[in-house]
């Protein structure tokens, strides 16, 4: 774009917030605060329901912020004791509030509690827009004038073609909470819709790579010697390996890994091996949990088996006595520690591993700064690479899609799926054969 229409986006920006700013009438204890979004919106419209922009209008629709992870989400799977929490069953108690009790603490897991968060920003971000065309009362239901209206205005404050559909999937999801017809509720009108912008528009390429077999070889072979460095080292590795998503290798706890675990099959050959067990993906909604392998590797100084022993023991990680995880496998172990903790500088100067898992953030981080010490172009690499190099490298090498789906977990859940169980042990490992380790 030329600085001068940089200029003129800047100009309308500033004019908007003050716009939005006049049409609110906040009450005095509240003033708005905004997120530096193309198209600027309120990031505290939820604590703003006295202004007056919502007199006569039904806030607890428009307001409505389901977001936060619920108590039986948050129990991550120990839901036994957060249901006591919630009260022992009541004899008396009204349909109405036994309905309100389903809403309030079970309905929100329809959508992961990410997905949840994605929908009140954007969601946010119709309310902010309809406070300054002074249209609040016709976004919910929306009509066909109004989104088409309110999809212009993006258009025109070059607001990014995968915003523009997160705020369409946003507005659609309200909608259907509340039990109201959608704006775009023809047959596939959604897609049309989609496929009208990235017309115009085209989509930006995807840039990050994938990471290579010969890297996973670098990183195994490499030897450094500080805790943060081997850390990061064997995440990315195993997350390649193994197919994992940023989210996945961070939240694992050193009871997911399942030594021999293969070798229960009673078929010889299999010690030293392990299976990483993922407790839930994203489209593994029920919890049945996927077992990705790690084989023996041919020389001992790429064993990633081994070396994930070691790690554990530099970092002084081991699993309790009293793990529960094999009696309760989707369950998060309330006892072990993570298996990529995050680490911090003790009094004696000494780095020290804590009790407290890594973010997403830092799993996305670790594995770029991985990647650039093999060797790797900065800026091309980022969390996402190593599920995609572990798909990629399985897929070169041939591996059947079922096994790999097995794996990684990818792609649509077929229904046959649900009642594969493999006979042969030894194709489990297939995806870790295709790194040739
Ligand atoms: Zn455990």
């Amino acid at each position: 774009m030329s600085p001068e229409g940089l200029r003129d986006l800047a100009a309308a920006r500033s004019a908007w917030k003050s716009l939005v700013a006049i049409n609110l009438g906040a009450p005095r204890s509240t003033s708005p605060a905004w997120s530096a979004t193309p198209l600027p919106t309120l990031s505290n419209i939820g604590a703003l329901s006295g202004a007056s922009a919502f007199l006569g209008l039904d806030a607890h629709r428009l307001l409505h912020n389901d977001s936060a992870p619920t108590m039986l989400e948050a129990s991550d799977g120990n839901w036994g004791a957060a249901q006591a929490a919630l009260g022992a069953p009541s004899l008396s108690a009204s349909l109405a509030s036994l309905a309100a009790a389903f809403d309030q603490h079970l309905a929100p897991a329809r959508r992961q509690p990410r997905t949840r968060l994605e929908h009140w920003r954007a969601w946010s971000l119709v309310l902010t827009w309809a406070i300054a065309r002074r249209c609040l009362p016709r976004v919910l239901p929306m009509d066909q004038e109004t989104i088409k209206a309110l999809t212009w205005d993006l258009v025109s404050f070059c607001v990014t073609s995968s915003r523009i559909e997160a705020v369409w999937a946003a507005i659609q999801a309200r909608h259907r909470r509340f039990g109201v017809t959608p704006p775009l509720n023809e047959r596939n009108q959604y897609s049309t819709w989609a496929r009208m912008l990235n017309t115009v528009r085209g989509r930006p390429l995807a840039l990050k790579l994938p990471i290579q077999r010969s890297t996973v070889h670098w990183l195994l072979r490499w030897r450094p010697t500080g805790l943060a460095a081997n850390r990061a080292r064997l995440l990315t590795a195993l997350a390649t390996i193994a197919c994992l998503r940023v989210s996945e290798v961070a939240r694992l706890q050193v009871c997911d890994l399942w030594f021999d675990y293969l070798a229960e099959y009673g078929v010889p050959g299999f010690t030293g091996t392990c299976s990483v067990h993922i407790d839930r993906r994203k489209n593994d909604s029920e919890r049945k949990g996927h077992h990705p392998a790690l084989g023996r590797s041919r020389g001992c100084d790429t064993d990633i088996v081994r070396q994930l022993r070691a790690w554990m023991r530099l970092a002084g990680l081991s699993t309790a006595t009293a793990c529960r995880k094999r009696a309760s496998p989707a369950a998060r172990c309330p006892v072990c520690p993570p298996l990529f903790p995050l680490t911090v500088r003790s009094r004696g100067g000494a780095t020290v591993a804590t009790d407290r898992p890594c973010s997403r953030q830092q799993a996305s981080d670790m594995i770029r700064w991985a990647v650039e010490q093999a060797g790797g172009g900065s800026g091309r690499f980022s969390g996402i690479s190593a599920r995609k190099g572990g798909i990629s490298t399985a897929i070169a090498a041939k591996v059947d899609e079922t096994i790999l789906y097995l794996q990684s977990g990818h792609g649509q859940p077929l229904p046959a799926r649900a009642y594969m169980h493999l006979h042969e042990p030894a194709r489990f490992l297939e995806t870790f054969e295709a790194f040739g380790l």
